[in-house]
């Protein structure tokens, strides 16, 4: 008898635990999402204190403010679709679609004269990427293909490659000579760039992987020097083309755009001409600073076309757009990625569906 009562006892005991232990846990702070509640210790249980949220905090809130982002270029079809829903298109409808274009590098002028475009044209139920990516590839319609030059009288003609450090000028450089070369041209190249440490080496290699003729000084020389001795030995020899390698940031006090000034004063005087093309490296990623680059370099060497780098990217290079809008400069050629035959003419159709897509 006396078993039996202490055995109930025990029995409440234990019972009367197990209903004190399972309130603790229902007090007890939830863990955080994700984490489990078994094994972890109590420092990485604990809640984050306010101080440190941010820092969780921060990939978790992107899908949130997504829509208030820059608009990614390749959704900007997408969206275009969604702005037309229903077919008609109301004053808000414009505005978005300007909107979108200005996201997407576009700029403000080239946006405007879109969306001028498309409202002309635009006719449910058309589809409005369509119309929009014909009214882009239609801004560069009158632009000639891209040639290289030839000078008169069968001397050699004489392209400047201008843009900041790292765009692709060098690189570019060795993909045309490689294209020449095999159309069976001959090719000069000049290292005007004489402050970067590897951009003659550079060069170098290029110029021995294709064939052509390298111009170059040591490091510290006189550019516009390496551009003068540059055109008299491609007069000399005969070349069908030069190209011309220029820095694209300085370590001296000269301002750089002095300094291609002078480079392009030397090639005039060198020649009895200016240059006959001066083409500018744009990269595709460097977004909308990529207007203030064109125009600082058109002001002081006068651009006459762009090379698109980088489309091999997420970039879609919207800001040719606004460069041919605002200062009237064709694309020339784009570079679709670091190997020699990642070169391409510019193809405005297949340019424009892809900035669309
Ligand atoms: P520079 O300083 O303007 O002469 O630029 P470089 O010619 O040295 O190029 C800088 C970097 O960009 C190098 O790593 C190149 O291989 C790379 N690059 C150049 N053009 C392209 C391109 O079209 N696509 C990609 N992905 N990389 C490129």
């Amino acid at each position: 008898m006396i078993e039996v009562a202490v055995f109930v006892v025990v029995l409440l005991a234990f019972i009367g635990v197990g209903i004190y232990l399972s309130t603790l846990r229902t007090r007890a702070p939830a863990p955080p999402p994700g984490e489990t509640t078994g094994s972890a210790s109590p420092t990485v249980e604990a809640p984050a204190p306010e101080s440190q949220k941010p820092e969780t905090a921060a990939p978790e809130l992107e899908p949130a403010e997504a829509p208030a982002r820059p608009v990614a270029p390749t959704g900007l079809g997408a969206r275009i679709r969604a702005l037309f829903a229903g077919g008609k298109a109301s004053p808000e409808t414009w505005a978005g679609l300007e909107e979108a274009l200005v996201r997407a590098d576009v700029g403000p002028t080239a946006a405007a004269a879109v969306v001028g475009r498309v409202r002309e044209h635009y006719r449910p139920p058309m589809d409005p990427a369509d119309v929009v990516a014909d009214e882009v590839a239609g801004l560069f319609a009158e632009d000639p293909a891209w040639e290289a030059p030839s000078g008169p009288d069968g001397r050699p003609g004489v392209v400047m490659i201008v843009g900041v450090n790292g765009t692709g000028k060098t690189t570019t450089i060795g993909k045309i000579a490689a294209r020449l070369r095999g159309e069976g041209r001959s090719v000069g190249m000049a290292a005007s760039d004489t402050f970067r440490a590897a951009a003659g080496e550079q060069l170098g290699v290029w110029a021995e992987r294709t064939g052509a003729t390298l111009v170059a000084q040591e490091r510290g020389a006189d550019p516009g020097a390496v551009a003068f001795d540059a055109v008299k030995a491609a007069e000399a020899r005969n070349l069908d083309v030069l190209f011309v390698d220029t820095a694209g940031r300085l370590h001296t006090r000269t301002p750089l755009m002095e300094e291609l000034k002078k480079v392009r004063r030397v090639l005039e005087k060198a020649a009895g001409r200016p240059p006959d093309q001066v083409l500018l490296v744009l990269d595709a990623t460097t977004g909308q600073n990529g207007i203030q680059q064109a125009r600082s370099f058109t002001e002081a060497v006068d651009v006459t076309g762009v090379v698109l780098t980088k489309l091999d990217g997420t970039a879609r290079g919207g800001i040719v757009l606004a460069v041919r809008e605002e200062l009237g400069i064709p694309v020339a050629l784009v570079g679709t990625g670091e190997g020699v035959g990642d070169l391409a003419p510019f193809d405005a159709t297949a340019f424009a569906r892809a900035l669309i897509a």
